[in-house]
């Protein structure tokens, strides 16, 4: 399959009359596979009512069938046509955060394809801010189911180029917007139970929501990695470079002990680490994600800094440890699946 490549300038979207949007609406249109920036990572777009396009999102990422997709909208009134009721703290958090990177989980009408919901009787649905993203979901005027287009298992993609390596020849175009933002991907707050549940932290933090609704909790298997999660795509192998990570916490000294032992064993070591820290390890390969006093940065860097290893061709990487605050709970969250829960505690 040709992989169309449309590229635009996300400070310059024309609603009226974008040409690359218009063709890259067409093919959602069509039932093509089409993926666009969103202020989190990239999203891989099918029109979320038709079946046969649907598949053709599992199909290109190799994402199992039971994981369900997020359904995007431009227009906020088209929640009124997937979920058959909005519960009062759901209105409020969609009035507060959309557009912007929240996803709600709301019990389902049957408009979208039972492939996108996966059998479940709710719904994920999320109005994305960024200005290509809305300018396409309003000339599609469709809900487009939309997960990360990246391959099932690999770092989600934050540049146009990360789709192109995972997905060309496999999916009908790729509006290419640039870097998208955020970096991680939304936080999926689960609506339907009277003291609303995270179940995957992201772009929006516990404190913003509470500060919204009151109590929020947080997913037991977020916490607890023995539970099984009630967010089906949280038990799988996510975000992985090819080398194995492993998270380090302790000092600096610790850690650079530990390149020392790898190394020792012949193996290319890998580090990951923040501008603060740039100039403290000796190893084989020291990346740089962000800087550690603005977490955002770090969200912002990550997936593209794990991809980043697999160039340096290193055996191992090790990666110092971040904060559980604000968006660092979603970081933490995403580099403790990469890691495979794999630690080296001081
Ligand atoms: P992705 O599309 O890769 O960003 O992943 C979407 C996330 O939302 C996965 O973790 C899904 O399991 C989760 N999700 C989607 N729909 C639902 C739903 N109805 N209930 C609970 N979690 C959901
Ligand atoms: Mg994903």
């Amino acid at each position: 399959m040709k992989t169309r490549l449309w590229t635009v300038d996300k400070n310059n979207v024309d609603n009226i009359c974008c040409p690359q949007l218009e063709e890259a609406a067409k093919l959602l249109q069509q039932h093509e596979v089409v993926a666009f920036p969103t202020e989190t990572v990239y999203g891989l777009g099918a029109d979320a009512t038709s079946d046969e396009a649907v598949d053709k999102i599992f199909k290109a990422k190799g994402r199992p069938s039971d994981n369900p997709l997020i359904v995007h909208i431009g227009d906020v009134k088209q929640v009124d046509s997937i979920a058959s009721h909005i519960p009062i703290k759901a209105a409020k958090v969609i009035d507060a955060f959309w557009p912007g990177p929240l996803t709600v989980i709301l019990p389902k009408k049957d408009y979208v394809s039972v492939k996108v919901t996966a059998g479940l009787d709710t719904v994920a649905v999320r109005m994305p801010s960024h200005p290509v993203a809305l300018a396409l979901l309003k000339k599609v005027s469709l809900p487009i189911a939309a997960p990360s287009a990246n391959l099932s298992g690999k770092p989600s993609p934050t540049h146009g180029q990360h789709v192109m390596k995972d997905l060309e020849g496999r999916i009908s175009g790729i509006v290419d917007g640039g870097a998208t933002g955020v970096g991680v991907e939304s936080t999926v707050l689960d609506c339907t139970e009277d003291i609303p549940v995270i179940l995957r932290p992201g772009g929006v933090t516990k404190s913003q929501l509470e500060a919204v609704i009151g109590e929020v909790k947080i997913d037991q298997a977020l916490l607890d990695n023995n539970q099984a999660p009630k967010s089906p795509g949280m038990k799988y192998t996510h975000y992985a470079p090819d080398a194995p990570l492993i998270i380090v916490q302790g000092t600096e000294d610790f850690l650079q002990q530990q390149i020392l032992k790898y190394q020792n064993e012949g193996k290319k070591v890998g580090v990951l680490t923040t501008v603060e820290n740039k100039g403290v390890y000796q190893a084989d390969a020291v990346i740089v994600c962000g800087e550690r006093s603005s977490l955002e940065t770090v969200a912002s860097e990550l997936y593209s800094t794990l991809r980043s290893f697999n160039e340096y061709e290193v055996d191992v990487i090790l990666s110092e440890s971040f904060p559980e605050d604000g968006v660092g709970q979603a970081i933490m969250n995403r580099l403790v699946k990469a890691a495979g829960h794999q630690f080296i505690i001081q």
